[in-house]
């Protein structure tokens, strides 16, 4: 995955922080206004959902606006719509969950076992 952020002060080039939900990072195709889908929007920063009809790429982006103008941070993503929706409200991973994680692949039979299916 790619991530890339944007800022910039307001009136300079300014629509250029909506290129995020304007056309394809990948592709630069145009997106049309209705492909833009809001997925959240909270405190006047937004989650929009974008999916490119002509290369098949899909980009998340959190716009917030206030007043130094608008930013963006996009990342392209191979979740769909309903993904996003379904894990925007999930937890984060807790340090307690990677501890988990190194402990099982410290133990050789684990992995094994993971690998044999
Ligand atoms: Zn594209």
């Amino acid at each position: 995955m790619q991530n890339f952020e944007r800022q910039q002060p307001e009136g300079k080039d300014g629509n250029k922080d909506l290129k995020w939900v304007s056309s394809c990072p990948l592709c630069a195709t145009e997106y049309a206004p209705e492909e833009a889908r809001i997925v959240s929007e909270k405190e006047g920063a937004f989650l929009v959902y974008t999916n490119c009809k002509k290369c098949g790429s899909s980009v998340i982006a959190t716009l917030i606006a206030n007043q130094m103008g608008i930013s963006s941070v996009g990342l392209i993503t191979d979740l769909t719509y309903d993904d996003v929706v379904k894990f925007k409200d999930c937890d984060s991973i807790s340090t307690d969950d990677i501890l988990n994680v190194y402990e099982f692949f410290q133990k050789k039979e684990s992995v094994k076992a993971l690998i044999a299916g």
